[in-house]
């Protein structure tokens, strides 16, 4: 962002589906606040615990070291008044109080930077990304690759049996589809895997 005087505070958002690079953008825009010599905190809630409990993990294994909290007001709480640069990594698993938490760190004159899914297993927008879209300065859509034919992907394919809306997993559990590759819910073929007996499946 450009021509900026002051301690002006603004949010950025990087959204998009898993395996889009969402993490990895999050983390370069980081490193070059901390080149830049800005005070930066980072956080990610304590629910994705995949890779590791205390950094911010990509899937092409970068990393950097994170606060984990439970609920958004945490980052309030935990917020050193120094910080210039505010980093918020899977904000899907924050919840709505999110918006109202980024809008408060943007008017106190800090940079926010959120990264999150934009929509869910069934391509339904995500809370609270849609809102914090709509109130941001700047937004990145971030696209990953459709495992199914190569073309650019903005959803996330669920792979296992559940209607949970919040389901952790990383590869194995989800993968990136297309728009025309794209099934809600389950794949059937996915599906009829599991429909199969454990004992036919594990003899093969
Ligand atoms: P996100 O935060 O959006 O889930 P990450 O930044 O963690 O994404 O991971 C992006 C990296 O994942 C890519 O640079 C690539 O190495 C790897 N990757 C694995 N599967 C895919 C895919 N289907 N499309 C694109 N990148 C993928
Ligand atoms: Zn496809």
């Amino acid at each position: 962002m450009d021509f900026v005087t002051g301690n002006l505070g603004w949010i950025e958002v990087i959204c998009g589906p898993m395996f889009s690079g969402k993490s990895e953008e999050l983390i370069r825009r980081l490193r070059r606040a901390m080149i830049a010599r800005k005070r930066v905190q980072v956080f990610k809630p304590v629910i994705d615990d995949r890779y590791s409990r205390k950094q911010i993990v990509s899937h092409g294994d970068q990393r950097m070291n994170s606060e984990v909290v439970a609920a958004p007001s945490e980052i309030l709480a935990r917020l050193d008044w120094r910080t210039q640069v505010v980093g918020i990594d899977e904000a899907n698993f924050l919840g709505a109080e999110l918006v109202e938490i980024a809008s408060q760190l943007a008017d106190s004159g800090k940079q926010v930077i959120v990264g999150g899914l934009d929509t869910d297993y069934l391509g339904r927008p995500f809370a609270p990304i849609p809102d914090l879209l709509a109130l941001a300065e700047s937004i990145t859509k971030t696209l990953a690759i459709c495992m199914r034919c190569g073309n650019p992907a903005k959803h996330t394919q669920r792979l296992v049996e559940s209607e949970d809306l919040i389901v952790v997993g990383a590869a194995g559990m989800y993968e990136a589809r297309c728009r025309r590759c794209f099934e809600p819910g389950i794949p059937k073929q996915e599906l009829l895997e599991f429909a199969r007996p454990r004992l036919e499946r594990d003899s093969e």
